[in-house]
């Protein structure tokens, strides 16, 4: 069914988002199992694109009204807000205003375990409310919605995760932190995308072999860069996946002097051609410490705020997706931490948290502490702050 999508190039009414793209693996150095595709993902994205949230059409005086609301609110409730780069960015402004944090998945995590507030309000998707109870279990952890997942954690369920692990038995197996807590659990080692290749480079060192799951995009290029031999489960964030080389030529003729910055999410025909490649943190300083003016950003366009509020003076470009015309299921723009928004952040403070908690079986959290808290002391060790890594 033809819909309307939020992406770079304006509305397409074109748009049959009911057409998969073909997802194709390059095999030809890299072992990828097949055993789970993400196309059940687009399921999920279908049904939020077109049932799109109403914050999405709250007017100015509408969201003053609901932040000023959210305020009392989190004193009240002794809590604080923590906001990933990719949310809206009044969600982001409004917990720099009350001394909440904008950051990546880890640090909100680990910020949330610093911080004093006996409950957390965790603005994200679901592994991320998960990871900050792991980390924080004495803690209430909410979210404006349980529902906001990720492609990544969709495709890659733990029933599935263990029996691809026990097809290999002897291989150590790394978790990227974008999981379920059941996946974690299962893990030798959650990593975040940037001490990937650390921790990578370093098993692969020991002459260990690696069972790397989920994003087979990560994958490949820590496989390139390391050098370690690794077997892939194949799933890829819907967000990244979409980037394409082609149209990012097009941008370049149009921008000759501009810098391209790329999330390792992105498909390898577009990471080879990056000025930089790095997670959201290092996209950040990248924008502020390379003398271009202009900069094609390859991530989610909601880390644009950040960007802007670093470098007023630069200019910011999406890189394009799909494009017109084309079969794009996100457009830059990721559905599920779009389903955060200042009115179910205030409804669940207000009167819904015991509906809105996180909770994480004690067993799993027990036993997905001891990656997580594998890669936390490796960042120590390296003296690498995962701040400036994740
Ligand atoms: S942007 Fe991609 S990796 Fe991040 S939450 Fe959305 S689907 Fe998952």
């Amino acid at each position: 069914m033809p819909t309307s999508c939020w992406c770079s190039y304006g509305t397409h009414e074109d748009i049959n988002i009911n057409d998969l793209p073909d997802r194709v693996i390059d095999q030809s150095k890299l072992k990828i199992d097949n055993m789970a595709k993400v196309n059940d993902t687009s399921v999920f994205v279908r049904e939020h694109l077109e049932n799109p949230h109403k914050h999405d059409k709250l007017s100015l005086s509408e969201k003053k009204s609901y932040k000023n609301k959210i305020k009392r609110l989190l004193k009240q409730e002794d809590a604080v807000l923590v906001a990933h780069y990719y949310t809206e960015p009044y969600l982001q402004e409004l917990a720099e205003e009350t001394g909440g944090c904008v950051s990546d998945s880890l640090e909100m995590a680990r910020f949330g375990k610093a911080h004093s507030a006996s409950t957390l309000m965790v603005a994200g998707v679901r592994f991320m409310g998960e990871t900050a109870k792991i980390l924080s279990p004495e803690k209430r952890v909410l979210m404006p919605t349980l529902e906001a997942t990720c492609s990544l954690d969709i495709g890659c369920p733990a029933e599935k995760f263990n029996d691809f692990c026990n097809t290999y038995p002897d291989h150590t197996v790394v978790v990227y932190a974008n999981t379920s807590a059941a996946v974690k659990a299962r893990a030798d080692w959650v990593v975040t995308s940037s001490i990937a290749l650390d921790v990578v480079d370093h098993l692969s060192s020991q002459g260990q072999e690696i069972l790397w799951a989920p994003d087979k995009h990560l994958g490949s290029y820590v496989a390139k860069k390391t050098g370690a031999e690794m077997v892939l489960w194949d799933a890829a964030c819907i967000v990244h996946d979409e980037f394409r080389a082609s149209g990012v030529n097009d941008l370049k003729h149009l921008y000759p002097n501009a810098a391209l910055l790329v999330h390792p999410e992105s498909p390898a025909a577009l990471v080879d051609m990056a000025d930089m490649v790095g997670s959201t943190t290092q996209i950040i300083d990248a924008a502020k410490q390379m003398d271009n003016d202009v900069f094609i950003v390859g991530t989610d366009r909601g880390i644009f705020y950040k960007l802007q509020q670093q470098n007023p003076g630069k200019t910011f470009i999406a890189a394009p997706t799909g494009g017109a015309g084309a079969t794009c299921n996100s457009c830059a723009y990721c559905p599920w931490m779009a389903m955060n928004g200042l009115d179910n952040l205030a409804a669940v403070l207000e009167s819904t948290p015991e509906m809105n908690e996180v909770f994480v079986d004690s067993m799993l959290a027990d036993r997905a502490l001891t990656p997580l808290n594998r890669m936390l002391d490796f960042a120590k060790r390296m003296n690498a702050p995962v701040k400036k890594r994740a």
